[in-house]
């Protein structure tokens, strides 16, 4: 027997539309095929719009956000180049983590979990040396909170560093405009925000980007993720580098299509007013949120356990009972949060009211008690 879906609330992946399922359900093109080609022109068009640059180097990598963010470090970085990356979640970390494997000499600036980096710390770091690179998370997935980036931006640029922005959960979910903000390179993610199947990381580089990969003494240790093969596919030659991964390719097509017809600033207002009804709703029903409203990112809210609350029967329950994954805690927050993805498609009114009423009941199993009723009547949307 058909199971009915499952509501997919958390960190990502995201639910997908019907028109997105069939594109990637098509028949396979070649990927030297005109047809083919020019759904790759398009994606490439919309994530310009999307990213809010007019950089010619923008493209879908294969393979998912972690990927992009391996092809932008290990294209800009040569070992003992200084990097100052901004820590406020397990997303500033895994960049620390690849950095130091690419041999950097990493420079983090750390905050809690569930706060913003502070943009005089970051600016002193960045002050203190010769600096390469700047990278910090936009949207960190792991605690919700949204880092606000133009002073950050404006040291890296002073310092002539190059500013790299983790754009993964946040791109289709706010208009984001890194030409205006000076963003050197940035990578995103399909299955969140923009409700494609994970597997393809849209990527830009500016000129400036690029130049720096030009100036390099040694070649990209990457093969898969050299800026300066990709161009040979991506560029006019259309060169064989590797085979596009087509379905994924069309899927994205298809979600880049949906988002651009509803519109940036409308879709961006969409997550904001069902994350404000989602907000209100577990405040009313007596749960206590991680981030303060001012900093907290729309597409993921993290909710604090009630004492005495078990995390995975909770979500297990969740699962089986309503059908809705959300996600638990990661490092330092395991066991002590839930995360509420509302992202893309599943950003709706009605999933807000659905999670709501699930959660009250998988807490009230573990004997805690929320007034459903007023949870619901605080959902003003
Ligand atoms: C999901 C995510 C990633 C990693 O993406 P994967 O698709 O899981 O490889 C990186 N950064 C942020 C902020 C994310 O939310």
């Amino acid at each position: 027997m058909d199971q009915p879906e499952i509501l997919l609330a958390g960190p990502g992946p995201s639910p997908t539309s019907h028109a997105v399922r069939q594109a990637q359900a098509a028949p396979l093109l070649g990927h030297l095929d005109p047809d083919f080609l020019a759904i790759v022109d398009r994606v490439q068009a919309g994530l310009r719009t999307l990213f809010g640059t007019g950089n010619e180097f923008t493209l879908p990598i294969s393979g998912t956000g972690s990927a992009g963010m391996e092809a932008v470090l290990t294209n800009l970085l040569e070992p003992g180049d200084r990097i100052v990356i901004g820590v406020h979640g397990v997303f500033g970390q895994r960049l620390v983590q690849l950095a130091r494997r690419l041999q950097a000499e990493v420079v983090e600036v750390t905050a809690e979990f569930g706060t913003a980096l502070d943009p005089a710390a970051m600016a002193r770091a960045i002050a203190t040396g010769p600096t390469r690179v700047v990278a910090v998370v936009h949207a960190e997935t792991s605690t919700g909170v949204l880092q606000p980036l133009p002073e950050i931006a404006a040291a890296a640029r002073a310092a002539g560093a190059l500013f790299v922005v983790d754009c993964v959960t946040s791109i289709g979910g706010r208009e984001l405009s890194w030409d205006a903000l000076g963003v050197d390179a940035a990578f995103a993610g399909t299955q969140k925000c923009l409700s494609a199947p994970p597997g393809l990381s849209p990527v830009t580089f500016s000129p400036r980007a690029l130049a720096r990969v030009a100036a390099r003494r040694s070649p990209v240790p990457s093969f898969y993720f050299d800026t300066t093969l990709l161009v040979g596919y991506f560029g006019p030659g259309r060169a064989y580098h590797h085979t596009a991964p087509i379905s994924l390719v069309a899927a994205l097509d298809a979600a880049l299509g949906e988002v651009l017809a509803e519109g940036l600033p409308a879709r961006s207002r969409r997550h904001d007013d069902v994350a404000r009804a989602l907000r209100a709703a577990l405040q009313a029903l007596g749960l206590q949120l991680l981030v303060p409203d001012p900093i907290a990112t729309p597409m993921l809210t993290s909710v604090r356990l009630p004492a005495g609350v078990d995390d995975k029967p909770l979500r297990a329950f969740l699962r089986q009972a309503w059908r809705i994954e959300i996600g638990g805690g990661l490092g330092p927050l395991a066991g002590r949060i839930v995360r509420i993805g509302l992202m893309g498609h599943g950003a709706r009114p009605e999933n807000v009211r659905r999670i709501v009423a699930a959660l009250a009941d998988g807490l009230a199993r573990q004997g805690v008690r929320g007034d459903l009723a007023a949870a619901l009547a605080a959902v003003q949307c």
